[in-house]
């Protein structure tokens, strides 16, 4: 197989093996590593349909992590999804009507965060290996709520690495913030932030960039990577359960193999529905994306105009993991609209910075044709919970109702049959609040514990694992700091 390299998506300065790629988490000059073309395979090659999930997954990331070995990869592959799923198609799908979810959430933490984070630990330490770094690997990672517990999990106790994430103090919900501080592991960190999950990302962001910093670091033996979207060891691994999800709905004869699907993906950082565009240019037949957004819309705006205007409030929501206003990996899409201009992308970015605001060009307006953008607030999303459960009995989270709303005004704007998939991120156990109020249940005299144990009962499923009895294991990590202070408190816990 030819060797593929990953270079920046601001300058062609930088020519990386996926290992390097990896390992470095963002590139020098602040871009995000991007393939420089995308591999070939034959998707509806019906061989490929039969395949587990793990097979699968070998035969897509082979195509991208080019410097690993067979054996290198299986490794990977086998110690991620394995046994931690509690599904052994590690994403089922679940048809109502023309709609299948792809439910992403049977992984450790119970958000489709697990898909990737349960192998970029091993893609990490395995090219660390292969590169013969010598440093200690320091992981950063500013959360929404679902990355933070997920990056945890999958980096707890692994050899040679430390985790250090910051969430919002406010912008998670209570399922959310009691995982991630109840995280065991000698070598896991957690702070919450006076800030959103913008000023977390920002902050974290700032780091990566600033040479000094990160040059004192390596002094003391230690190097940065990312554990955030933002790291191209995040996306691969996405793009798998788009073909496996297509294939479980061709074996169960909802489509024909080469019939074209839409998508639909509840989306903050743009990374999930990135995946979904990446297996298309792989040859998946998709015919429409379509990027769902809760009242934070600044990406439904951007598809309607062009624009990506941030100079607008930041309002809470009750899907917090998409309340972003910074989409960052919107990025490796505009570059791949511009036809791969790594000029355009920079200049676009130093307007984001410098203006709050880019307009994109005509031909990259052209080439996003096959993206729709649409928003459902707080009420729609209760709603579109409600009329789930009393139409199919089925019970999804607040970010995957925000797809399925706008999944239905897309119909009936559009009369867009098409069967469709829609990315089931989360758990409605994470959100017990908003999804039982959907459910027509009163909660105002509860905390989230006990909703968890009601919602059970309610929706008729077991609590997962995972969550059973949180609300008693000890908390380990209670350190608040100022979103400011990033750098002096990852100094203080490297010692
Ligand atoms: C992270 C997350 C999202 C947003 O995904 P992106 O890849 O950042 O667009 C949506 N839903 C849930 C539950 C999440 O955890």
């Amino acid at each position: 197989m030819a060797n593929l390299h990953f270079k920046s998506t601001r300058s062609d300065s930088e020519h990386l093996t996926f290992a390097q790629a990896v390992v470095k988490g963002i590139a020098s000059d602040g871009g995000l590593f991007v393939p420089e073309a995308m591999p070939e395979i034959n998707l509806l090659d019906e061989s490929l349909m039969t395949l587990s999930y793990q097979e699968l997954a070998m035969r897509i990331l082979e195509l991208f992590a080019t410097d690993f070995s067979e054996a290198e990869l299986r490794h990977c592959v086998t110690l991620a999804y394995d046994e931690k799923f509690r599904n052994v198609a590690i994403a089922p799908i679940h048809t109502c009507g023309k709609a299948s979810f792809i439910e992403l959430y049977h992984g450790k933490t119970l958000a489709f965060k697990d898909m990737a984070l349960s192998i970029l630990p091993h893609f990490m330490t395995t090219s660390a290996k292969k590169l013969g770094t010598k440093e200690k690997i320091v992981i950063l990672a500013a959360t929404s709520g679902d990355t933070g517990k997920a990056a945890l999990e999958g980096f707890s106790d692994v050899d040679g690495v430390e985790i250090i994430v910051f969430y919002p103090t406010d912008g998670v919900s209570d399922v959310q913030k009691r995982q991630m501080i109840t995280q065991e592991g000698e070598n896991t960190h957690v702070f919450g932030i006076n800030g959103n999950f913008d000023d977390a990302q920002n902050g974290v962001k700032r780091i990566f960039t600033d040479e000094n910093y990160k040059a004192a670091l390596k002094e003391k033996g230690y190097i940065l990577s990312s554990a955030n979207s933002i790291n191209i060891g995040r996306l691969v691994p996405q793009i798998v359960y788009y073909i496996s999800s297509y294939y479980q709905l061709a074996k169960a004869q909802s489509i024909t193999l080469g019939e074209s699907i839409n998508v639909v993906v509840p989306t903050g950082n743009f990374g999930n529905i990135l995946a979904a565009y990446y297996a298309k240019q792989l040859g998946l037949p998709i015919k429409k994306f379509i990027c769902a957004s809760n009242h934070n819309n600044v990406l439904t705006d951007f598809f309607n105009t062009g624009v990506y205007d941030l100079k607008r409030d930041f309002i809470p929501s009750i899907s917090p993991s998409m309340d972003i206003l910074i989409s960052s990996n919107l990025e490796r899409f505009l570059y791949a609209i511009s036809d791969d201009d790594s000029h355009t992308i920079a200049t676009l970015m130093s307007d984001l910075k410098s203006k709050g605001s880019y307009e994109i060009t005509n031909a990259m307006k052209l080439n996003m044709a096959d993206f729709y953008g649409g928003f459902a607030d707080d009420k729609a999303t209760v709603d579109a919970i409600s009329s789930l459960s009393s139409d199919y009995g089925y019970t999804i989270d607040t970010h995957t109702a925000v797809a399925y709303q706008v999944y239905r005004d897309y119909v009936k704007k559009t009369k867009d049959e098409t069967p469709t998939l829609i990315a089931s991120t989360a758990s409605p156990f994470k959100f017990p609040r908003s999804v039982l109020e959907g459910l027509g249940e009163s909660v105002s005299a509860f905390d989230d514990f006990e909703l968890v144990e009601k919602l059970a009962q309610v929706a008729h499923i077991e609590v997962p694992g995972p969550i059973k009895a949180i609300e008693t294991r000890p908390i380990l990590h209670k350190d608040i700091c100022d979103k400011n202070d990033l750098n002096q408190v990852i100094l203080k816990v490297l010692g």
